[in-house]
């Protein structure tokens, strides 16, 4: 991103709250606790004018890069999936933050109906031209979808590149279908950063400024019961496969010490640092 990138200072996404503790700084970017809530949030953080031109340029551009990518995220595409077809064969999808089609693509051959929003403008090409699925322009609210319209709506490591995450829990919550599932898979970065810092290891693994929130399953949780979502189930949901071997290693040595955890303690104990999976449904009629 670029230097003379626009900041503006921000309340809590969540409950509003302008009081904030500072919890990490890197440049111009500090991510900060609210006191209110707890959420972690970036402040101040690029406006939306220069997250939008900032996602043009996101997406690898080389064909060997989109390779890589949608090979790091196999795994969790394919746990995703399982879980999707365990309430519905099929029925109507849409995936937020589509990158280059490549979920809608595999829920497409597995005969749902598949669509997709997305901002880069690469990212909709590709999947349109290569992989032949349908991608709006987004953001998700500017799509105007019908109401009760989706079976189950994915979202695979957006939530924490949005400005108002509120927002779109609640476009999502009005795009289902009563009973409809949402899938959103999320990093989980403090409890390693502060590890880290514990033992002084410098890194940036909150990935700022593309990131502005760093959810935990506490936070998503509330966040999605404030919208009505109910059923909420936390788990790890597979771990993704980075082209970089070092980073590989520690994502399968953490990805299956945190499954391992997760099944031994009857899917209670979640490990903290860990990217997660969360799945909920939107309420039925009664
Ligand atoms: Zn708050």
């Amino acid at each position: 991103m670029k230097k003379d990138i626009g900041l503006e200072e921000v309340n809590c996404p969540i409950c509003e709250e302008s009081a904030k503790h500072p919890l990490h700084r890197e440049g111009s970017y500090q991510m900060v606790r609210c006191p209110s809530c707890q959420f972690i949030y970036l402040n101040p953080r690029p406006t939306q004018e220069s997250l939008f031109q900032f996602y043009q340029h996101y997406l690898p551009e080389e064909e060997s890069s989109i390779g890589s990518w949608q090979k790091m995220m196999e795994p969790v595409f394919r746990r995703a999936i399982r879980l999707l077809q365990r309430c519905n064969e099929t029925g109507r999808l849409l995936d937020v933050g589509a990158g280059f089609g490549f979920f809608l693509s595999e829920m497409k051959a597995k005969g749902w109906e598949s669509m997709g929003v997305e901002i880069s403008q690469k990212g909709m090409d590709y999947a349109k031209d290569v992989l032949g699925v349908k991608v709006y322009p987004g953001p998700l609210e500017k799509a105007h979808f019908p109401e009760n319209h989706f079976d189950a709506v994915t979202g695979f490591y957006v939530i924490e590149h949005l400005p108002n995450p509120m927002a779109f829990l609640k476009e999502c919550y009005r795009i289902l279908k009563p009973g409809g599932l949402l899938l959103l898979r999320y990093p989980h970065t403090t409890p390693i950063k502060n590890l880290l810092r514990f033992f002084g290891i410098e890194n940036r693994l909150y990935d700022l400024p593309a990131h502005l929130a760093d959810f935990s399953p506490g936070t998503i949780q509330r966040c999605l019961e404030n919208v009505g979502f109910e059923r909420c189930q936390h788990m790890i949901g597979s771990h993704t496969l980075p082209h970089h071997l070092g980073k590989r290693a520690a994502s399968s040595l953490f990805g299956n010490l945190s499954e391992v955890f997760y099944y031994l303690s009857f899917k209670r104990f979640l490990l903290p640092g860990v990217s997660k999976t969360v799945l909920a449904s939107k309420r039925e009629e009664r």
